[in-house]
């Protein structure tokens, strides 16, 4: 069977954590299989989707490089489609018109709440056969007796009985379908096999296979997955909080692939293995191994893969997501090093690329002033001498290199008799305005000879 899956957001804001591990889990199980991986915009609540948030979404998948091999699909293109099946069904006597007003519905409720009863239609207009010329929706006749069962392939076995389901809307005043409908045929029409969506959605699911039945169509396959909550594991996580949306955290500096890796852990594991390429995710993920309880966000681990994927991964590859934060903070690159060679250097000392930008800005454009407690302490009349010695062997350095810089500095570390520290701490406030950089060597081989000549020059003229 060739595996068919879907994400299927509702674009009403950013693609937050939960909608990426979705999208995540949806794509590594057809990429395991082989399968189709179908991207389908629920965009038929015409009030809250926005064309930005459709937007947000393609832009997450796509930083995430969740590539989809059709779609995306438009649930408000396909109305029609939807029109027509909701005829089917009221052709058929699945489906039927109910006039019942809104004022109706409302005592009706109130009086089951009072009574202690579950509100639910008292299916007033289920057996009704004349038209009448007033405002209807359609409701699908939903099975009064039985129940509907499924096997979950996270939950396992899940049975909900036919009387605590109601007589769903399909259509509304409108015409327009609703969620469970829609995804229904949707489905159906896409020939998905594989329904992979979040936990939310597992009440939505026995209405939905009902409908399926009354289609005659093959039931797809379902696995709910679990939800994701707030740090510390207390809270739901919130759609709104901005540092729970994919694109929050490439603007905090977080690679891809170290996003990817966090989110496979959110809800599943493989052994006790925390760092997975995307390869060997897909190669072995498996729904089965999904957990059925919660996930927690854990920004420490989350950053613990950045890091240890800024350290690790092909630096011209880090170097490309360095850029997009350099431009971000307005550095101008072109007159600087090689970004492959900063990533090289700073991958050690860096958590975040946002970090790395900004603890880079010095190898481009001069600093502003020198950090004031770091110029006190290493930028005086003792230091001096310093400066001005290594400033006289490095004018005359012609092939400008990390190597023969080491050799300058360690021959003056002796000729001084101080330690390489006591030479290195005042050369690198001069230069960068502060106390960290990489290596002394390598930072002046990046920053190169004019600058470095140059910032030299103005630490020594400001001590005399
Ligand atoms: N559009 C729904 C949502 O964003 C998902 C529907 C589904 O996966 O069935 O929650």
């Amino acid at each position: 069977m060739l595996v068919r899956t879907r994400f299927a957001p509702s674009p009403t804001g950013f693609l937050h954590i939960g909608g990426a591990r979705t999208a995540l889990f949806c794509w590594l199980y057809t990429r395991r299989h082989h399968g189709k991986f179908i991207l389908r915009i629920e965009d038929t609540d015409l009030v809250r989707s926005t064309p930005e948030s459709v937007q947000a979404i393609l832009d997450g998948m796509a930083f995430l490089g969740l590539d989809y091999d059709e779609g995306p699909f438009y649930q408000t293109q396909r109305i029609e489609r939807y029109k027509q099946v909701v005829q089917q069904l009221l052709d058929e006597g699945k489906a039927y018109r109910c006039y019942c007003s809104k004022e109706r519905l409302e005592a009706l409720r109130e009086c089951q709440l009072a009574a202690k009863e579950k509100p639910r239609y008292d299916q007033a207009c289920r057996n009704l056969v004349e038209f009448k010329n007033c405002p209807y929706v359609i409701r699908f006749k939903n099975p009064d007796k039985g129940e509907v069962s499924f096997k979950d392939l996270v939950h396992g076995e899940l049975t909900f009985k036919n009387s605590e389901l109601d007589d769903l809307v399909i259509a509304r005043g409108d015409g327009m379908p609703t969620y469970n409908f829609s995804v229904v045929v949707d489905d159906m029409d896409m020939g998905i096999t594989h329904v992979i969506r979040g936990d939310g959605h597992i009440n939505n699911t026995p209405r939905q296979i009902n409908i399926f039945k009354a289609l005659n169509v093959k039931i797809p396959v379902f696995a709910h997955l679990p939800e994701i909550l707030e740090e510390g594991g207390k809270q739901k996580l919130s759609k709104r909080r901005g540092a729970a949306s994919v694109m929050q955290y490439r603007d905090d500096g977080f690679l891809p692939q170290a996003l990817l890796n966090y989110l496979v852990r959110l809800g599943w594991s493989h052994g006790d293995q925390e760092i997975f390429s995307a390869d060997e995710m897909i190669q072995y993920f498996d729904l089965k191994k999904v957990h059925s309880s919660p996930a927690a966000l854990n920004q420490q681990k989350l950053l613990w893969l950045n890091q240890h994927y800024l350290k690790s991964l092909n630096p011209e590859e880090v170097a490309k997501h360095l850029k997009w934060h350099m431009d971000d903070q307005i550095i101008d690159i072109t007159s600087g090093p090689d970004l492959t060679e900063v990533v090289k250097a700073q991958a050690e000392r860096c958590k975040t690329l946002k970090e790395m930008a900004e603890k880079s800005r010095y190898f481009y454009e001069d600093f502003k002033a020198y950090d004031e407690k770091a110029a006190k302490k290493f930028l005086t009349p003792q230091t001096l001498e310093i400066l001005q010695l290594i400033y006289n062997q490095l004018e005359e350095v012609i092939s400008w290199k990390a190597e023969k810089i080491h050799e300058i500095i360690t021959k003056a570390s002796e000729r001084l008799e101080l330690n390489l520290g006591k030479i290195a701490q005042p050369i690198r406030v001069a230069v960068t305005g502060g106390t960290i950089s990489p290596p002394i060597d390598v930072t002046l081989e990046l920053l190169g000879r004019e600058k470095t000549l140059e910032r030299l020059h103005r630490a020594i003229e400001r001590g005399l």
